[in-house]
């Protein structure tokens, strides 16, 4: 297949640029899609409103006056007579159009209005006359120094070039039972509609094929797991084990002790381990998790721990680290900001074996990683990653038991879909002595009774979190920021408290250390957006404030109240926002994740259940989950149908398997 460099038009600076937004191959390229569409009517030129964007066609009424200016910038000028009247046209930089810009011919413009002139600024003008009343224009996400107007020739020219390679992932004989336009076709039409019912028919196909090329490779890993029986057989030595377990600093809750036993049956049997472990926040997943790789251990494999963000990779390794004191097990901590020099040395440690045990981020499916015999993979809060990138450990033969952990608990019918027949285990139980968080909806105009409430916990030497939805002021929305708190609760608190601000969008190592000092109590209130939802562990934090609350799902309101009421103190929760107050006073009455995340999906749909955009796979270029269900189920059952009708080894499931993983 020919590369994104050989389509006309794009040099080595649009390549760079297109590279910089994540689009690297053609496929890419003509899978950009809009993300809307400009309907441009071709409106009575007295409707039109000043500064809006119009499509009109008419004749030539003047010969246009040419202007040249410096650095070979030109403009040009003439009159266009049309259907609703006279009208100036001005355009930049099209000199080479002016012979054939002759008195009487058709020509079509888009542009702006400015109604004072009765000028339109051109930004295209093309010879001819409208067909349709109206145009529908893509719009495309772009970056400085490429227009969405650039991306849409480029586009264009790659569907030329290139349009009758680029994979089509439904299977012909789908294809023709839906009745569905081909892969070239689709494409063009999703970029250039010309009406709204073609753009929807094709819209829904490319949902399909999406939907049904992820499903295939679920589906895929799903049969041939059940087909194989290639897992390890261990044999787990109980006493070690047991002595492990009683060094555990609190005594393990019922669920705990069976979800270590259902995941040991896992690890000693023949075929591989493919399970969930269900428990709401603050149930006490990790220790399960650790003592399952303490198990692997005692059998002689490596354990891989993978958690979605760095600073929970690294507490996961401090807690690991902890429960090891005295042990022989060597543990390792690999994130994005490890050093290259330390990096190296674990990827040798990894290859050789002398670690045994490894945390962290993404950087754990790199390229560099090769393990020497890792036989448990644990993935915390699964649904950030994505499929594939489970896929891309590379190991030396064995094919490791997978462990997936999730806070979020996902309704029964949703989860079949996602996960299929994956095993479950459910921790319902909390570790004794957990309080219930008080939880209070409260309305902007309260905000100096929720000060008070602060400060008597400030107090109390208790520390607080305060979450808002956006981190800096914009346009058009008037939703509360980090910084602006950040200033407000400087004027309440005076210099009394150190305030700090974390969010997604700081460097790693200057949030590591905010996250650092709110742990250490240097810092007492912590102003974030959610990027402390999973995870964190501050027991000395006992007051979570939330602003905007009806910004998110109960979910993960869920889970962000998990956050305190992690130590001995009484801890409190509370919700500001003026609207949605049915939907929030869920949140003062239930404390149960599973009840709250039932209530929000009969609510909100599946919307919330995978998080932000972070989602690995669950991030569809035009499908989404929560409105393309009914989508989703049927190319479930028709990848299902289609794999279970072909040989596993044939090429074409081996085409579509390997175009899946490499593009997908
Ligand atoms: P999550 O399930 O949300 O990942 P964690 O594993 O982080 O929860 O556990 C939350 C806190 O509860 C941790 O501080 C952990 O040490 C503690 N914990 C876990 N299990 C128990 C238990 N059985 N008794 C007391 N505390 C526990
Ligand atoms: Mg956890």
């Amino acid at each position: 297949m020919a590369e994104l460099k050989d389509v006309k038009g794009i040099g080595p600076k649009s390549l760079s640029l297109l590279n910089k937004i994540g689009i690297n191959t053609i496929e890419d390229l003509v899978t950009h899609y809009p993300f809307r569409y400009d309907v441009l009517k071709r409106d009575n030129l007295a409707e039109i409103e000043d500064g809006e964007k119009i499509i009109i066609d008419g004749k030539v009424e003047s010969v246009p006056i040419l202007m040249r200016f410096k650095a070979g910038l030109n403009k040009m000028n003439f009159r266009l007579v049309t259907a609703s009247g006279v009208v100036g046209v001005s355009i930049f930089n099209r000199a080479f159009l002016k012979s054939k810009l002759l008195v009487g011919t058709d020509v079509i413009v888009i542009g702006k209005l400015d109604k004072s002139k009765n000028v339109i600024t051109a930004n295209d003008l093309k010879m001819g006359t409208l067909t349709n009343s109206v145009k529908i224009e893509p719009v495309y996400h772009c970056t400085s120094g490429l227009t969405s107007k650039n991306m849409s020739t480029y586009i264009n020219m790659a569907l030329l070039m290139y349009g009758r390679d680029v994979m089509d992932y439904i299977p012909d004989e789908y294809r023709d039972r839906y009745n569905f336009v081909n892969k070239k076709t689709a494409l063009n039409i999703i970029h250039n509609p010309s009406t709204a019912e073609k753009l929807k028919e094709v819209t829904i196909r490319l949902k399909y094929e999406e939907l049904f090329q992820f499903m295939f490779k679920i589906n895929y890993l799903k049969i041939q797991n059940k087909k194989e029986k290639n897992g390890l057989v261990r044999n787990i030595d109980r006493d070690k084990l047991d002595k492990f377990i009683g060094k555990i600093p609190f005594e393990l809750t019922n669920d705990q002790k069976l979800a270590i036993d259902e995941i040991i049956t896992d690890l000693e049997a023949p075929s591989r381990m493919n399970r969930l472990l269900q428990g709401d926040v603050g149930s006490g997943k990790t220790v399960v998790a650790f003592t399952a790789m303490y198990a692997n251990y005692l059998c002689g494999y490596q354990s891989a721990l993978m958690a979605p963000t760095e600073i929970l990779a690294t507490q996961h390794y401090l807690n690991l680290e902890k429960f090891l004191k005295g042990s022989r097990v060597k543990v390792a901590l690999l994130t994005g900001s490890t050093s290259k020099k330390e990096k190296n040395e674990i990827y040798k440690g990894l290859m050789t074996g002398t670690i045994n045990m490894v945390i962290g981020t993404h950087a754990l499916i790199q390229d560099e990683v090769i393990y020497n015999n890792l036989g448990l993979v644990i993935t915390d809060e699964q649904h950030r990653f994505g499929v594939h990138q489970r896929a891309n450990l590379k190991n030396k033969g064995i094919k490791p038991d997978v462990l997936y952990m999730s806070a979020t608990p996902i309704p029964r019918t949703y989860a079949l879909t996602i996960f299929g027949d994956m095993d479950v285990s459910t921790i319902k139980e909390r570790p004794k002595g957990r309080q219930k968080i008080d939880t209070f909806v409260k309305k902007n105009s309260e905000i100096t009774d929720v000060l008070k409430m602060m400060y008597e916990e400030l107090k109390k030497k208790h520390q607080i979190y305060v979450i808002a939805p956006l981190i800096e002021e914009s346009e058009n929305s008037d939703l509360t920021t980090v910084n602006e708190l950040k200033d407000q609760m400087k004027l309440a608190f005076k210099d009394k408290y150190k305030i700090d601000i974390v969010h997604g969008k700081m460097a790693s190592g200057a949030k590591d250390l905010i996250m650092e000092q709110f742990k250490n109590n240097e810092v007492q209130i912590l102003i974030s957006t959610t990027v402390v939802e999973v995870g964190v562990d501050v027991p000395n934090a006992t007051t979570m404030v939330i602003f905007d609350a009806d910004r998110f799902g109960l979910s993960t309101l869920h889970q962000l109240r998990g956050r305190v009421g992690r130590g001995t103190s009484k801890s409190q929760c509370i919700l500001i926002s003026d609207s949605d107050a049915e939907r929030l006073k869920i949140m003062e009455r239930e404390d149960d994740g599973f009840v709250i995340a039932e209530e929000d999906f009969k609510l909100r749909g599946h919307g919330d259940l995978f998080g932000t955009k972070q989602s690995g796979d669950m991030t569809f270029k035009i499908a989404s989950i929560k409105n393309d269900y009914k989508i989703l189920l049927q190319a479930k059952k028709d990848s299902k149908e289609y794999l279970l009708n072909k040989d596993s080894d044939s090429d074409e499931i081996k085409n579509l398997l390997i175009n899946s993983i490499t593009n997908g």
